[in-house]
Parts: C-alpha cells; structure tokens; sequence
C-alpha cells in the first residue's frame, strides 16, 4: 500500500501534494498511485482549482476528510484525470 518512493525524500512533516495527488491521480494520503494500482478503489475526498483529490476507500479517506466513503461524488474516470494531468499529450 504504502510507496516507498513518494515517502522518503521529502522533508519530514507535513508532506506536499504532489502533481499526481493534486491530478486526482495517486492517493493524497498514501500516495498510491492509481495509475499503478491494478484494482484501485479511490474516492474523491476533496476539491482544489476544481479538480477532485482522492485518497484510498477506507483509512486513507478518512483521514482525508473524515469518512470512509470519502464524499458523496463519483469520481472521473481515471482515463479522463491522466489526460488532464498531461495536457500536452494527445
Ligand atoms: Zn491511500
């Protein structure tokens, strides 16, 4: 669950979103990243600049916003986030 590549090298406390966790694309908690995750169960637990930041079902989305469910909204497909992620692709 837990990457050790997005954890260490950064300096301890509160760690920053990254690009990905702010894309929707890895958990805000954990930092798994759903691109790499085989069966992802992600929801969206919170906003910024109009996109949806999610974290893992369960703990990771309570710790993010206080439920496990995360809020009451469907996530975007994640086709639809890593194309918003790179804008540049086509
Ligand atoms: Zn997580």
């Amino acid at each position: 669950m837990y990457s050790q590549d997005s954890i260490s090298g950064h300096r301890r406390g509160r760690p920053e979103p990254t690009a990905e966790m702010l894309a929707g694309l890895a958990c805000l908690i954990c930092g798994t990243d759903y691109r790499n995750a085989p069966d992802p169960e992600a929801v969206v637990v919170s906003h910024r600049d109009d996109k949806q930041l999610l974290a893992c079902h369960g703990t990771c989305a309570r710790m993010a916003c206080g439920s496990v469910n995360g809020l009451n909204e469907t996530p975007l497909p994640l086709t639809e986030r890593v194309r918003a992620h790179r804008p540049g692709a086509s």
